[in-house]
């Protein structure tokens, strides 16, 4: 994105039409170049290219090899086919939505999902490619263009709307190998020798005949030119038996992660065929810790005792896409802990770096290596990451913290009594709109124009406001509306010890978009309450019960930069605690109802399904322990966007929630099929309507869906709400939606 999110600007100026078409592309040129250039200047030996994208990798290639559905071929060609790709396009008589956008593997980044016809024609378009790797070299570098692999691209598709049972995008292989091989053959054309294929898919599950693809597809590419050579790329996870689909394709070297999977070394270097050379991920990509440059080389040393120097290459463990550019721009991280860190900028010279060891031998960055044994050495010993209070609380946990006191069903009894609520109880996620007057309040705060208490007053405001609109309308459990809250992590982060925020710290989540993921670098202590105050008083401007709102352990870690030196269950058992505790000094306050946001539980699914049980087993564990300090009488919810529920309805039911609300709306119902199936036993709320647009539902659309609802869910069973948190609506449409979603709910109990 640049170093200050310079892309993100020229995209979105292009898009509002302040800058031109010419400006967009010069304005790209010359970040590639930027980069390009600071690669270069580092000392790397291959530089990519093609990694630039105005929006996405995979809706690049799809735009290079004519994937481009039906329904934008009579837009013009160009920019504005692919940005419609990218996130519709709306102008005169034409209405054209996006391309569905998923999660890239496991990381928060998100491609655009191609889409695949049965008789789908492809047609090479490989300017992109072949002119980005013309400007390298007319700055003088002769850079490794890097291509997303036949298989994993077709796996990474779906089929397009209407397409026949049975069809799936790989029986496409051998119609679409013919235009790879016209794509390398024109970059050998113009001098390249490295291309770098990525085939993410290597380190998932993968059916044993897909064999016989991956040893066509790479036989095939491998014979394009002699003056080729190709560079398989994996990332994320061990490649496993995978490496029997390789290992008698002629290709030059393969790529493995050595920080997500360091075992999966030995076995590789015992496979490996003697004309492979093998390129080791050392440095984390997908985190932001300095690496241990000891440790790494002597990962480096294994791998050349075996294959001897000429065939090892030092590399980051993935792209460095998932990390921020630079830790230059950092002013405010203290001192101690920006010596820990090392983003995209930093990591490259940590590549060259054990390059030159390697090489030239350690008195030539002697210095360096001093330095680095230093940094490690001093996080290592550090007391700002030992906390012995939070350490002495892990040693005296016991089984009954993870356990409610009775079964659900004495549990809703209890409640019911308490909370006398109605049939069909109303309620919403948690968040309301955060209109710019919220904001720039916040923003005056944080510059100082305004000082604490004049901030607290407005946000008072604010919440008796939402407590009054909800009361009008007949809501059953009312929520305050996290105005205080800038962003479900953050907040809670900036609450607790334990965390840092950088002040430029940006990486690409899609398109323009970008986060700023916190980072945890010691022991999570929560200092004091964090919430309670806010949930008093706005339970204290109303009689109906008012929900305490909460972000979950497991979410915590996920949106966050984790520490690399515990297990990641170690670190949400930290949160866990944290929260627990936050829960019930929200009960001693007097909130009956308190819900923890779980919504990034499924995207922490290991890549392996043999992981799967690992992991669920402590997610799951680490919300139970945040959530089970509680009397049998206190209702806890939890709320999940958008998930495939299906393969982990299981873990979902041990979570025990009293309540949980989901994201269900744009799935036509498919998700509650899970929970009719297995018979989930606790309460449910099924969204619904999807709030990620401001239309407003009518009562008679409410209807219809509640009454679909109902042939999934028993009666006594149902909530209703909206399918997630309403913060990025506006108040009219909210007013009418949530209006029309009371009333609907009213209509329903009438009935019998
Ligand atoms: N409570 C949060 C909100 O309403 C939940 C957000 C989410 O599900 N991602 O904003
Ligand atoms: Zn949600």
């Amino acid at each position: 994105m640049g170093a200050n999110r310079e892309l993100k600007r020229l995209v979105e100026n292009f898009w509002s039409g302040k800058v031109d078409e010419n400006a967009l592309l010069s304005g790209s040129k010359k970040l590639r170049e930027e980069h390009w250039l600071l690669q270069k200047k580092a000392g790397l030996d291959q530089i990519p290219s093609n990694d630039f994208s105005l929006y996405d990798q995979v809706v690049d290639h799809s735009y290079a090899f004519g994937v481009i559905p039906a329904r934008y071929k009579n837009l013009n060609p160009g920019l504005e086919t692919y940005f419609a790709m990218c996130r519709g396009l709306q102008k005169a008589d034409i209405d054209v939505p996006a391309c569905e956008m998923k999660k890239w593997f496991d990381t928060n980044y998100h491609y655009i999902v191609p889409e695949f016809e049965p008789n789908q024609q492809f047609a090479l378009n490989p300017t992109k490619i072949l002119d980005e790797y013309n400007e390298a070299v007319a700055i003088g570098i002769q850079t490794r263009p890097v291509i997303l692999g036949p298989i994993s691209y077709l796996l990474l598709g779906k089929p397009a709307r209407g397409a026949p049972q049975g069809f799936e995008p790989i029986q496409l292989l051998s119609k679409i190998l013919p235009l790879y091989e016209e794509l390398l053959s024109q970059l050998a054309g113009v001098g390249a020798t490295w291309i770098q294929i990525d085939e993410p898919f290597l380190v998932t599950d993968l059916p044993s005949d897909l064999k016989k693809d991956y040893s066509s597809a790479y036989n095939a590419l491998t014979k394009v030119s002699p003056q080729i050579k190709i560079l398989i790329a994996t990332y994320f996870e061990r490649i496993g038996s995978n490496i029997d689909f390789i290992v008698d394709t002629p290709i030059s070297a393969l790529h493995i992660d050595l920080v997500r999977a360091p075992d999966q070394l030995e076995s590789i270097l015992k496979r490996i065929p003697s004309t492979v050379s093998l390129s080791l991920g050392l440095i984390n990509g997908r985190n932001i810790w300095k690496v241990n440059m000891e440790a790494a080389l002597a990962e480096a040393q294994k791998a050349i005792s075996c294959l001897g120097a000429q065939r090892v290459f030092i590399a980051p463990s993935c792209s460095l896409l998932h990390t921020p550019h630079s830790l230059q721009a950092e002013k405010n991280i203290d001192s101690e802990i920006l010596d820990w860190l090392a983003f995209a900028t930093e990591k490259i010279k940590e590549i060259v770096n054990i390059s030159k060891v390697l090489n030239d031998g350690a008195q030539y960055v002697q210095t360096d290596l001093d330095a680095n044994r230093k940094s490690i050495q001093d996080r290592k010993t550090s007391p700002r990451i030992h906390n012995s209070v939070v350490q002495e609380k892990m040693k005296t946990l016991t089984p009954d913290m993870f356990k409610r006191k009775d079964p659900f069903r004495e549990r809703q009894l209890k409640q019911r009594q308490k909370l006398g609520l109605p049939a069909f109880p109303t309620t919403t996620v948690g968040s309301f709109p955060q209109t710019k007057e919220v904001r720039a309040v916040r923003a005056k705060l944080k510059k100082g124009e305004i000082n604490q208490a004049q901030y607290d007053d407005f946000i008072k405001k604010e919440i008796e406001k939402c407590i009054r609109f909800q009361e009008e309308i007949g809501m059953d459990v009312l929520v305050h509306g996290e105005f205080e809250r800038n962003d479900m992590v953050e907040f809670f982060g900036e609450n607790l010890q334990g965390y840092v925020f950088s002040g430029n710290g940006w990486v690409q989540s899609y398109g323009s978009r970008c986060i700023k993921p916190p980072i945890i670098f010691g022991d999570v202590f929560r200092p004091k309450p964090m919430t309670v105050e806010v949930i008093k008083y706005a339970q204290s401007l109303t009689k109906k019960p008012l929900k305490g709102m909460l972000t979950g352990p497991v979410t915590m870690l996920q949106w966050s930069f984790v520490r690399d030196d515990q297990p990641r269950k170690d670190t949400t058992f930290q949160l866990a605690l944290a929260i627990r505790e936050e829960v019930r000094d929200l009960e001693a306050a007097g909130i009956s109802v308190i819900q923890i946001d779980e919504p990034a539980i499924r995207e922490g699914l290991p890549l392996r399904k043999e992981d799967w049980n690992e992991y669920l087993n402590w997610a799951v564990d680490a919300f139970l322990l945040s959530s089970t300090g509680v009397d049998s009488s206190t209702q806890i919810h939890t709320h999940m966007c958008y998930s495939d529920f299906n393969d982990i309805i299981e873990s979902i039911q041990r979570m025990d929630a009293d309540v949980i609300t989901i994201e269900n709306s744009r799935s036509d119902l498919k998700l509650l099929h899970a929970f009719e199936k297995h018979e989930y036993t606790n309460e449910i709320g099924p969204g619904l309507y999807d709030i990620h647009s401001p239309r407003v539902p009518s009562k008679e659309e409410l209807e219809t869906r509640l009454q679909e609802i109902l042939k999934y869910i028993s009666k006594d069973l149902t909530w209703v709400n909206p399918d997630c948190g309403l913060k990025t609506r506006g108040w009219p449409e909210v007013e009418a939606a949530l209006k029309n979603l009371t009333d609907v709910a009213k209509g329903f109990r009438t009935i019998e």
